[in-house]
């Protein structure tokens, strides 16, 4: 099927978007036709959050419902998308709980990495910590939500970029920092900054954070985030995200990878080279996987 961004544009991109919202609805040939027609070759979903936005609390029966739900789509786009647990850490006071809950979901489940958004809680917190040491074991990506929130109420108060530093105590999972952490987006490249020693050693494997460069970002800051981030990062750590709700809806999923061609072409003025690798090719070494191959 004819894509609404021109083949030219995509060709040698090999994008893959790593920001998308699952609702719940979508089937395996919806987000199959939707990926074709934006010209995505890989996408990350994340499993439904049921009542995002509303204020609700994911409990742990609808956290497991929607893990099934993940692991059947990620089964039925066999290698072309990586579904991850939007995992809810107020769903238990058990830290054992909450460690069996996400085992299952990352192992039995097969699901691909993880998705949090710190509400009520701080990524510092040692409750978290059995979640971290499990996906480390695993060796398993997590995107994390930094900045203003429009689907959590008084997320702000939790999502700062500083209170992700601990993550470098990590060293084998691999973290996403979503939307620049808009607006603290100098904020976040501080702290990504500080991980940057594996790359001025040469060893860019080893570099266990990311900035998902998912907007956030308003258009006229947005081409000025993203040049300071490359100029201050490099081109390596960057990864490309839509946040688009539905992973089979098109129109969403091709207007966001046309505008921000577009920004990261004519505004911000980066290289073909500096374009392929945000799009596409950093996603590979934050999912320790390929999409799409
Ligand atoms: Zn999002």
């Amino acid at each position: 099927m004819q894509g609404l961004v021109p083949e030219e544009v995509l060709s040698g991109l090999e994008a893959c978007d790593c920001h998308i919202h699952m609702k719940g609805s979508e089937t395996v040939d919806s987000i199959e036709r939707a990926l074709d027609r934006a010209g995505l070759r890989g996408a990350v979903l994340f499993t439904p959050y049921p009542g995002l936005g509303t204020g609700h609390v994911m409990g742990v029966e609808e956290f497991r419902r929607s893990v099934e739900f993940g692991s059947r789509i990620q089964r039925g786009v066999e290698g072309r998308v990586a579904v991850f647990a939007f995992f809810e850490p107020r769903m238990s006071r058990d830290p054992g709980e909450l460690r069996r809950l996400l085992e299952w979901a990352l192992t039995d489940k097969e699901l691909s990495g993880v998705k949090m958004i710190p509400a009520g809680w701080y990524p510092y917190e040692e409750l978290l910590d059995p979640v971290y040491r499990l996906v480390d074991e695993l060796g398993l990506p997590i995107t994390f939500h930094c900045g203003i929130s429009w689907a959590f109420p008084d997320s702000s108060r939790f999502c700062r970029p500083v209170y992700y530093e601990k993550l470098a105590a990590y060293p084998r999972p691999r973290f996403a920092l979503a939307h620049i952490c808009w607006p603290w987006v100098d904020e976040a490249l501080a702290v990504a900054g500080k991980f940057l020693y594996a790359i001025a050693r040469g060893d860019a494997e080893k570099c266990n954070l990311f900035i998902d460069i998912t907007p956030g970002t308003p258009p006229l800051w947005r081409a000025d985030a993203l040049r300071k981030a490359v100029t201050y990062l490099g081109h390596r750590l960057l990864i490309y995200g839509s946040d688009c709700f539905g992973a089979d809806n098109a129109e969403c999923l091709c207007q966001h990878l046309e505008l921000d061609l577009a920004v990261m072409k004519h505004l911000a003025g980066l290289d073909i080279n500096t374009i392929r690798d945000i799009m596409g090719r950093n996603a590979s070494r934050f999912l320790g996987k390929t999409l799409g191959a």
